[in-house]
């Protein structure tokens, strides 16, 4: 195969359809064997999807497993990678290194026989699928058997061995969210995380301790329960019990409770689509409204926030920040309540 050091490095040779995208943007991408000798191998176990593409299917199927496993199948092997066509979202994976290619000069640190963690999405990771063997649907994890393929610019982690599997892949999947947080929350702001599962819980529990006695942490769910939670737990200060697809009412409640300040940074991480004015919407003029869901519309972020004046710098949550996966696992070392709560939740 002739291709250019770049092509090889991005994974652009393995683009099917259409010829000159990335492998993200691609709708097909080739999975066969061999690897080139960049790549690297890996025998997959465990697929983690995020939960926007997870939630979808869910729906989709009914909330039946094997309505799900039948969508995974069909997507891996229509597309060569599980990457949902609906949300274009995918997830990331765990497996043993089988071989790595004589001539891969990328960053993954590790040999054959070596379990790690990809911290690229699967929707542009080369994927083929011999089964599913089982689908967790409380904790959009799937177990599997096949190969996966990554290139010299991909990121992967050892799988750490302080953890179980299941609960390093749910923090690992999120990582870019807590490590978000310690950027942008300062001592004396009001934060607000608009969805309390494990990336808002994660955000949540780094606002509190950045914060410390300077500022208060807002948790915005629709869910009462998951509020209580973070609590007991706490790391939310107030409450904001609201539905995030309805803006006006995100709005009206995180008014109330802020006296009519709003908030200096809102980190969106629900799961379904609809809930960008709530992000934008709960943020105070000038302040931050940082889109981690995956189900986030650019346009509708842009626009909504244009159409009501408001001045507000929007940020893409980048699931990669550097050294997030540090910074993420060792922020759940240093709190044992974290530490149980994904052991608990994740762990099999
Ligand atoms: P999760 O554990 O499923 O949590 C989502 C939370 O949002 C749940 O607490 C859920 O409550 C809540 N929620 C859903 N709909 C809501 C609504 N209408 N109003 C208020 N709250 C609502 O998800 P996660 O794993 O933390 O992931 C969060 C998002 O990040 C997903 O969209 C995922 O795809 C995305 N993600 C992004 C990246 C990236 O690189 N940017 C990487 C990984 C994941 P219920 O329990 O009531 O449903």
């Amino acid at each position: 195969m002739a291709v250019s050091q770049s092509g090889v490095r991005f994974g652009t040779h393995r683009v099917v359809d259409p010829p000159g995208s990335l492998p993200q943007a691609a709708r097909v991408v080739d999975n066969s064997l061999p690897i080139h000798p960049t790549e690297i191998l890996v025998d997959v176990e465990m697929l983690n999807v995020d939960s926007a593409s997870f939630a979808q299917m869910r729906e989709a199927s009914g909330h039946d497993p094997a309505g799900v496993e039948a969508l995974i199948l069909e997507t891996v092997a229509q597309r060569g990678k599980q990457h949902n066509p609906v949300t274009g979202s995918g997830g990331m994976l765990t497996g043993v290194v089988r071989e790595v290619g004589p001539e891969y000069r990328g960053c993954v640190d590790a040999v054959a026989g070596d379990r790690i963690a990809t911290l690229v999405s699967l929707s542009l990771t080369p994927l083929k699928l011999e089964k599913v063997k089982k689908v967790h649907m409380d904790r959009d994890q799937v177990e599997v058997e096949g190969h996966a393929i990554l290139f010299e610019s991909g990121v992967a982690v050892k799988m750490p061995d302080d953890f179980s599997r299941e609960a390093a892949l749910a923090i690992l999947d999120v990582a870019g969210a807590p490590a978000q947080a310690f950027r942008l929350v300062k001592p004396g702001m009001d934060v607000g995380i608009i969805g309390t599962g494990k990336s808002g819980l994660l955000c949540c529990a780094v606002a509190r301790r950045v914060l410390g006695d300077k500022g208060r942490v807002f948790g915005v769910d629709r869910q009462s329960e998951s509020l209580d939670l973070m609590m007991d737990m706490g790391y939310v200060d107030v409450p904001v019990l609201a539905d995030a697809t309805d803006p006006v009412a995100v709005y009206e409640a995180v008014h109330r409770a802020t006296d009519g300040n709003l908030l200096d940074v809102v980190m969106n991480t629900t799961n379904v689509p609809g809930t960008e004015m709530s992000t934008v919407m709960a943020a105070r003029d000038l302040g931050t409204a940082y889109s981690f869901n995956m189900a986030t519309s650019f346009t509708a972020a842009a626009l909504g926030a244009e159409g009501i004046g408001k001045d507000v710098t929007m940020l893409i949550g980048n699931g990669y920040l550097k050294d997030h996966t540090r910074i993420s696992l060792d922020f759940v070392r240093s709190d044992s309540r974290l530490m149980a709560y994904f052991e608990d939740k994740y762990g099999d």
